[in-house]
């Protein structure tokens, strides 16, 4: 197999190639009648299914317990930590009435769990032996979003949020469980092939109630910067509004040190946009509903011997562990059966003719590159592995390079302006850390502030970009979703 070609320009909008593969494939349907919300059809649902389990093991495989908190929280609750609610105020949704009764307490609809698990904390924390809590869930969360929604990425239904939440008797072992948060959100992106920048969110853009956050970005087909995972440093903020602590050795009570971490359905988003093309969508095999699709090339005579050929190879397949379909619907030419699981992301086809009958082969192609590889039956499942692994390991290291590409250092806010206006993604700049200059360069650029770069803190020679004091720091800017 020779080289995997670029990946395919997009022949026109990259928001109406999105909207036309979620309603096509179909993946999510936008037509029910409430703003915000949408409808995963069986083949998104499938999808979604299996991106939930990825998140799912990563989180079981370190030591997290799945729980499931209710969907309503009272007001009192919502209300307790300050800063928290000051910034969730305007977009919460109130159940207000029992039938034509009016509640006693009004109800929130959760636009995130906090203030709904942290109440069970203080009655479950008590000794250092409670300690750590880590728990996990992957529920729906409602936010009034007053800016245009947009399917999967701004909605005020968020169908798929997991929330994970811990407590620990200490700030390193809290600060540990951060670090522990961004490796498990790696992982679950590197399996994928989501690339991403890990950037600490300046201060005036950090979790409501956090200390600091920690955020994952990618870049969308458009240039645009989409946000798809966050893991916050909670400190104490929490712990004290809600009184949860425990007993140290020497009989002292101390507040729990907490932190939580969030994904949601946009990394399906990504998932969508970063691998496709213009057939459609490129799913890894590790999420693909269909990771190998049989297709009989019938010819007149020979049908029986084709599809019985066919069927084996299913069975063969199947037996291997793969999710394998065997298209043999009759009505349908085998172009347009290519047609439909391009559009559906199958990572291979497997072509049977009678041709390959008479000489004991198989054609094999893949859904990236649409490349055909020509095997013998014998062989057909070992080949069909290791090229489905090949193909996971390409469209990585091929959204990877398209991100790195897209990652810019510039000296001057008229070099970032003009590259966020023509190529997009993620300009790096010299700043000096302070917020008002931050927040003017925000305005001017008409860009968010990413924050400074994870892990790798760097102190740049030269002045800020924006004011032309002295420069202490390199930060990431973007325009957002
Ligand atoms: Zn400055």
């Amino acid at each position: 197999m020779g080289k995997v070609p670029e990946r395919a320009q997009w022949s026109g909008n990259f928001g109406e190639w999105f909207h036309r593969v979620i309603s096509e494939v179909p993946i999510y349907d936008i037509r029910y009648p409430v703003k915000g919300t949408g409808v995963w059809t069986p083949y998104g649902f499938k999808i979604r299914k299996e991106v939930v389990e990825v998140i799912r093991e990563e989180l079981l495989k370190r030591g997290h317990e799945e729980v499931l908190f209710p969907l309503l929280i009272p007001e009192y609750m919502l209300k307790k930590e300050a800063e928290h609610i000051r910034n969730f105020e305007e977009q919460v949704f109130w159940v207000t009435h029992g039938g034509t009764t009016p509640l006693d307490v009004k109800l929130a609809l959760r636009p995130t769990s906090e203030t709904a698990i942290y109440p069970m904390f203080q009655l479950w924390i008590n000794a250092y032996s409670d300690l750590p809590v880590k728990i996990f869930q992957i529920v729906n969360v409602f936010r009034y979003e007053t800016k245009a929604t947009k399917p999967m990425i701004r909605v005020r239904e968020v169908s798929t949020f997991k929330e994970a939440h811990t407590a620990h008797a200490t700030r390193e072992e809290a600060e540990e469980q951060v670090r522990e948060g961004v490796e498990i959100y790696s992982r679950i992106f590197d399996s994928l092939g989501i690339p991403y920048v890990k950037s600490v969110r300046p201060d005036w853009d950090k979790f409501p109630g956090a200390e600091y956050s920690v955020a994952f970005d990618t870049v969308m087909p458009d240039g645009r910067v989409l946000q798809i995972g966050t893991v916050h440093f909670l400190g104490q903020g929490f712990s004290k509004a809600f009184d949860i602590k425990y007993m140290k050795a020497d009989g002292n009570y101390e507040y729990v040190w907490q932190t939580c971490y969030g994904i949601s359905e946009r990394v399906i988003a990504a998932l969508i946009s970063v691998h496709g093309d213009d057939h459609g969508l490129v799913l890894p095999s590790r999420v693909a509903p269909v990771q190998v699709v049989v297709i009989p090339i019938v010819y007149k005579g020979r049908e029986e011997d084709i599809l019985r050929t066919c069927r084996e190879v299913v069975g063969e397949l199947e037996k291997a562990g793969l999710r394998v379909k065997l298209d043999d619907r009759k009505e349908e030419t085998p172009g347009s059966k290519y047609f439909t699981w391009e559009l559906k992301g199958a990572p291979v086809r497997v072509e049977v003719g009678p041709r390959d009958l008479d000489k004991g082969t198989a054609v094999l192609v893949r859904r990236d590159s649409l490349e055909k590889l020509t095997v013998e039956r014998a062989r057909l499942v070992e080949e069909t592995k290791t090229l489905l692994e090949r193909i996971d390991s390409d469209i990585k290291d091929r959204a990877k390079r398209w991100l790195d590409e897209r990652v810019v250092r510039k000296e001057s806010l008229e070099e970032a302006k003009k590259l966020l206006e023509t190529q997009g993604g993620i300009v790096e700049l010299r700043w000096c850390g302070n917020t008002g200059c931050g927040q003017d360069l925000e305005t001017k650029l008409d860009a968010r502030v990413l924050g400074w770069p994870y892990g790798d803190a760097c102190s740049p020679e030269g002045p800020c970009v924006n004011c032309g004091s002295k420069a202490n720091m390199i930060i990431r800017v973007g325009r957002s979703y």
